[in-house]
């Protein structure tokens, strides 16, 4: 372990001296600070350096079964090492000379899993034979009805923040990195990826019907970003260090979509230095992927929720990737942190789009993410600790840790000047890379190496309240305020009494819809609304986001008309980001919406990952 105070002092020094990107270490540093309540792993006695799984994917008893060798790093003193584990079934754990050591497993708790205690008897290398429970929840095994093409099975896996301990008996802890390797057996015709090297694209045979592939990270990574998605994929090459996989039914689609991509990658090294992990590849999921998408390293996951046909939705994309440098480079030692990933993210992700696409479309997407912000505000109070950067009560407050912490940046870089502020995150990056990362290291890397004792500069940035207070210090960066100005005035006109043919939505971007459909009156009587139905073509969209909007306006004022469209959208993809919220609004319907969201719910839950029904679950409670 590093000590802190060298560490800084240090820094000075190295912003002129930084490489252009050096070798990851072996061995990451654990911050001594940095105590993770979402994990038992005591590394400061014993960590886990280096995971190599061995794994056979069972389709019919949705399981993976096989082993997991952990390399460790102990103290002389270190009798046991203790690890997470949620759900599995351990038939035995050996030393490296293959002799038994003990095991037991502690109490189970929901949300944490149980610790699995192994006594070490001097071993510094153990091997677990196990196999992962049928409802493990990081992983979705897919019936053939559930995927585009409907004729194979389908599995991921989705390891943020906690779940990979049901899959995978290692320290879970994002302060923890470990290199991994893994050798994955899937029936053929079948194909596996992971979010390392894949050194055996094609497979090789193993045994009757079935095909291994092979994996390699051999940079230190948090174990939440160990990956797996094993179906029938095609692959398309977008370019030399780029390229998507997707199920056949889907790869034309997604290859159009993410043309960009390459250029992407070239425009965020030219921001923040240089994309350190080889191969930038992407998966489009099935629909019942749970998020928007997943930074795994080299092989972003996708929902395909995310293809408009017309590239709207690559905002999606540029985030991802910057995660390749704002999570997976650096990364939040714990979950209370997470607006170092996300936060810093959102704002890096709005830079790649700015160089990608004008500053228009990037101030039209920063100003929505303000919009957002301010939403998390009014709904959970302006003064409430869950609005604090750092620890915020509800961490699923997406306003708060993406686009607050978006803002904080912001206000950063307008105070001190773009080129001042790009060159301390390029070289905040260069420093902590591969490394955890804190609230409190971060302010204290900010101080060391961009304020350097300017007391002036310190008091206008208000860093401390940034992180540590809610609500929102009076130094923010406020977005443009051309950026909707159409836009606003024809939801002034509307407002008025216009009539919805005037409203030039035709012509407009995504951005400037969803604004205008966010800014509608929450209330409106029923002709309003078909009239704006009628006239924009809501309820026949296919932009999954501007449609979401639609229909958190439409099911809100009970409008049946947009009841069959819910369903269809409901029960055609699964991300909790628009899932959860259209059965929260159906559910405030009381009477007229309970019974609909019952009724749906009963539909599209099969189908749906264990992230969003552990969502839908709780609201559906009566
Ligand atoms: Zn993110």
């Amino acid at each position: 372990m590093q000590p802190l105070r060298h560490h800084l002092a240090a820094a000075a020094i190295l912003l002129l001296a930084a490489p252009a990107a050096a070798a990851p270490p072996k061995v990451a540093p654990i911050l001594a600070e940095a105590r993770d309540s979402a994990s038992y792993a005591r590394p400061a006695e014993a960590r886990v350096t280096h995971v190599a799984l061995d794994l056979a994917a069972d389709f019919a008893a949705r399981r993976l079964s096989g082993t997991a060798t952990l390399d460790l790093q102990a103290s002389p003193a270190a009798r046991e090492i203790v690890l997470d584990s949620k759900g599995l079934a351990v038939r035995s754990v050996r030393d490296g000379a293959g002799r038994p050591l003990p095991f037991a497993f502690g109490a189970s708790d929901p949300e944490k899993g149980a610790a699995l205690t192994v006594r070490l008897n001097g071993a510094r290398r153990i091997r677990i034979d196990y196999s992962s429970a049928a409802d493990a929840e990081a992983l979705q095994w897919l019936t053939p009805a559930q995927t585009a093409g409907k004729r194979h099975p389908f599995l991921f896996s989705q390891g943020q923040p906690t779940l990979n301990r049901s899959w995978i008996p290692t320290q879970d802890s994002p302060g923890i990195r470990q290199t991994w390797e893994a050798r994955i057996t899937v029936p053929e015709p079948l194909g596996a990826v992971m979010s390392g090297e894949r050194l055996t694209p094609k497979g090789e045979r193993a045994g009757p019907g079935r095909r291994a592939f092979r994996f390699r990270m051999d940079k230190p990574v948090a174990p939440y970003l160990i990956a797996l998605a094993v179906g029938d994929l095609a692959f398309q090459r977008l370019g030399p260090r780029t390229g998507v996989y997707a199920e056949p039914a889907t790869i034309r689609a997604a290859a159009a979509e993410l043309v960009d991509t390459e250029k992407m990658v070239a425009a965020a090294e030219r921001l923040y230095g240089p994309y350190r992990w080889g191969r930038y590849d992407m998966i489009v999921l099935p629909p019942a992927f749970p998020y928007g998408g997943m930074e795994n390293p080299t092989l972003t996951f996708l929902t395909p929720t995310f293809i408009a046909g017309d590239r709207s939705l690559v905002g999606l994309v540029a985030h991802e990737l910057s995660h390749s440098w704002s999570g997976n480079l650096v990364t939040n030692a714990v979950w209370a942190d997470s607006w170092l990933n996300e936060g810093v993210t959102s704002y890096f992700e709005n830079r790649i789009m700015e160089a990608l696409y004008g500053p228009a479309r990037a101030s039209q997407e920063a100003a929505l993410s303000w919009a957002d912000m301010e939403a998390a505000f009014a709904e959970l109070g302006r003064d409430a600790p869950g609005t604090r950067l750092h620890d915020p009560s509800d961490a699923e407050a997406s306003g708060i840790v993406y686009d607050k912490g978006a803002t904080f940046l912001r206000t950063l870089e307008r105070t001190v000047g773009r080129q001042r502020f790009d060159a301390w995150l390029r070289s905040y990056f260069d420093r902590h890379a591969f490394e955890p990362m804190t609230s409190q290291r971060f302010l204290a890397d900010l101080r060391a190496t961009l304020v350097r004792g300017d007391r002036a500069l310190e008091e206008r940035l208000q860093l401390d309240r940034w992180v540590y207070a809610p609500g929102l210090p009076d130094n923010a960066a406020r977005p443009d305020p051309a950026a909707f100005a159409r836009v606003d005035a024809a939801l002034a006109a509307f407002d008025a009494g216009g009539g919805a043919a005037a409203v030039p939505y035709a012509g407009w971007t995504t951005a400037e819809r969803l604004r205008f459909l966010n800014g509608l009156p929450r209330t409106l009587p029923q002709p309003r609304l078909a009239e704006l139905d009628r006239a924009l073509g809501l309820t026949a969209g296919t932009n999954a986001e501007t449609l979401f909007a639609w229909l958190q306006l439409a099911l809100a004022n009970r409008y049946a008309p947009a009841v069959p469209a819910a369903e269809r959208f409901l029960l055609s993809q699964g991300r909790t980001k628009f899932v959860a919220p259209l059965f929260k609004t159906l559910l405030a319907q009381g009477e007229w919406g309970r019974p609909i969201a019952e009724r749906l719910y009963a539909k599209a839950r099969p189908g749906y990952h264990s992230v969003t029904t552990g969502r839908v679950d709780k609201l559906m409670k009566p």
